[in-house]
């Protein structure tokens, strides 16, 4: 029985190459990560402490990159660096009102506390700008409660998390910096790598930065070296916000493949969610196989009636696939070799 499942696998392979799809056996798969990476890093900032709008969001946009901000609403001195780092791309996430212990409070003045914040952000930066938030003091909040308005909640287990979480309200974070043992530039990369080795994502939590008077500092001598090393390896490392890479998840979490049809030259199929198109709109990433010595891949989608290219083409001759992002609840996904 074995021996004919091999040998009934090497002549699904050999047709494989004649430069056509049929005969050969499906296989899409959607990445762990954006673009494909091995791993995704996520650097989270708590308290609005003022370096990290005078030092890191200067920092990751000469990266291009972009970091989180958990903001306790009731301490932000100035909205203007807010609206201008929501502008470059940054989230702006919630860190409550007042930075109370979620866990000790009602569930009316814990959704006081939650909602209220927000609702602030929306009014002050822009509407739909906060969908995740951080718990103060690692205290969690009722996870039905904090489900019903964000998609995602950080809290600080310390360890790395897996490329789905389990639970999107209590996504695990490593506190770094002087009052952690992850206080230098070298402690923080062994968790890169430990990240990279694992395929899973490293979600770090900063506060202070220098000598802003906020918790736990870390240098930005470190934190440059930091984002430089991520920045510099975008194979092994996806760095985005903690909403961008939580989103990720959760549409990869619920994607599904149907209706594949083969014809010839083209392969064809849906990727689906099921979520709200207006709140979950980042593209994932999708591996192909493809006939070996495929000379010329054109992928297209199908959005509203209108036939589209998508973005990241790329051939992966080593491993025979085409990679590439489309959109669930796009419309068909169309392979052209
Ligand atoms: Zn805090």
């Amino acid at each position: 029985m074995k021996i004919m499942f091999i040998s009934a696998a090497v002549v699904l392979m050999s047709a494989c190459t004649s430069r056509t799809f049929e005969g050969c056996d499906f296989d899409c798969r959607v990445e762990a990560f954006r673009g494909g990476a091995r791993s995704a890093v996520s650097f989270t900032f708590d308290d609005g402490c003022p370096n990290q709008f005078a030092k890191a969001v200067p920092l990751f946009d000469s990266h291009g990159l972009h970091l989180t901000l958990f903001l306790t609403t009731d301490w932000v001195g100035n909205w203007q660096a807010v609206r201008d780092a929501d502008a470059s791309g940054h989230e702006i996430a919630c860190h409550t009102l007042s930075h109370p212990n979620l866990s000790e409070l009602t569930p009316d003045s814990a959704a006081t506390q939650m909602f209220g914040a927000q609702q602030l952000i929306a009014d002050s930066v822009r509407a739909g700008a906060c969908r995740t938030i951080a718990y103060p003091f690692c205290a969690p909040a009722d996870s039905a409660l904090v489900a019903s308005r964000f998609f995602a909640a950080r809290h600080c287990q310390g360890y790395i998390e897996t490329s789905i979480p389990q639970s999107f309200m209590n996504i695990s974070s490593i506190g770094c910096g002087d009052q952690s043992g992850y206080n230098s530039a070298p402690a923080i990369e062994a968790l890169f790598a430990q990240a990279a080795d694992t395929q899973g994502w490293c979600v770090l939590l900063f506060h202070g930065i220098d000598d802003d008077g906020g918790y736990s500092p870390i240098a930005s001598a470190d934190l440059e070296r930091l984002v430089g090393f991520v920045a510099s390896d975008p194979q092994t490392y996806w760095v985005d916000s903690f909403g961008n890479v939580a989103m990720y998840a959760r549409e990869r979490r619920d994607a599904q493949i149907t209706d594949v049809r083969t014809e010839g030259n083209r392969l064809s199929f849906v990727l689906d969610d099921g979520l709200d198109d207006a709140l979950f709109d980042m593209p994932l990433t999708l591996r192909c196989r493809i006939p070996a010595g495929t000379p010329h891949v054109e992928v297209t989608q199908t959005v509203g009636g209108q036939t589209v290219g998508v973005a990241g083409v790329r051939v992966d001759e080593a491993d025979g696939s085409v990679v590439f992002e489309a959109l669930p609840n796009g419309g068909r996904i169309d392979i052209k070799i």
